[in-house]
């Protein structure tokens, strides 16, 4: 393999601002991919492309809300022809069933599901015209096992996941992989986000809450991002084209099915 196995290719990473979608926007800028980062923050987008910039990846920012259609569709505009399409954008919620609201249910739906769909829409096509082309979707773990009070956002990645099966069946012929990766906890500001809400609904230490979150991990540790980064990198280049419709679970083995 090239020391820049994506070069000529352009990667369009949603949620590339920060955390998973930063770090995989590094790597595949490094790997050689142009890369575009979109996410809702203008100002956020451009720090992080200018970052880039300065260890010599080709990086933009484009401001866009993954639920609007209208957005999606002025993006894929203005973005041009993409060659890999990494779905990262999301949002995590925990709530008891019966205090889950309809509200916050859409919430979730429309960033993990509905933003998955409407880029997926957007970019697939124009891969399958050029026979090339890779998906990768940040699903979770939870997109394969459920766990309590996390209803909403394990209905959402386990759709995120059927959704990455199909779509990879359609477009098999056509040299378009689409697969999902599968992390457990990742050292993130969504998994610093969760150690609060342990602590605000139930009073515990934010030791005691991440201690928590830890014990779900055989490896008693957080993912880093740049694990991510590597496992959706190693499904973007040629070797890894007969990986479709996968699933790649990243937890230390904790789900072990
Ligand atoms: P994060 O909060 O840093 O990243 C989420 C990103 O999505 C942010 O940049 C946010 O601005 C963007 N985003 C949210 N709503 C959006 C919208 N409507 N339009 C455009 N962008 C939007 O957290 P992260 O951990 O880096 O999360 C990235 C992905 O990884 C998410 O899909 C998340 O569900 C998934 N994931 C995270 C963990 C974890 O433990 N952190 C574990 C498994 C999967």
């Amino acid at each position: 393999m090239s020391e820049r196995p994506l070069a000529g290719k352009t990667a369009l990473i949603t949620g590339g601002g920060s955390g998973i979608g930063a770090a995989v926007a590094q790597r595949l800028g490094m790997a050689g991919a142009s890369v575009v980062l979109v996410g809702r923050t203008e100002k956020r987008l451009a720090a992080e492309a200018r970052r880039l910039s300065e260890v010599g990846v080709e990086a933009r920012g484009i401001p866009c809300d993954v639920t609007d259609p209208a957005g999606v569709n002025a993006l894929a505009a203005d973005a041009g022809a993409v060659d890999i399409l990494v779905n990262n954008a999301g949002v995590a919620s925990a709530s008891p069933l019966a205090k889950l609201t309809l509200e916050e249910w859409n919430r979730i739906f429309a960033v993990n599901v509905t933003g998955t769909f409407l880029c997926t829409r957007a970019f697939v096509p124009g891969m399958a015209e050029r026979w090339w082309g890779r998906v990768v979707n940040v699903a979770s773990v939870a997109g394969l096992a459920g766990a309590k009070y996390i209803s909403a956002y394990a209905a959402s990645k386990h759709a995120v996941i059927g959704f990455t099966r199909s779509v990879a069946a359609e477009v098999a012929a056509q040299g378009v992989t689409v697969n999902a990766v599968c992390p457990g906890y990742v050292d993130t500001a969504m998994t610093r986000e969760s150690v609060d809400r342990i602590v605000a609904k139930t009073g515990r230490s934010r030791e005691d809450a991440l201690g928590a979150i830890l014990a779900t991990s055989p490896q008693a540790r957080l993912i880093e991002p740049d694990e991510v980064a590597h496992a959706v990198f190693a499904l973007c280049v040629h070797e890894a084209r007969g990986i479709n419709g996968q699933a790649i679970v990243l937890d230390g083995g904790g789900l072990l099915a």
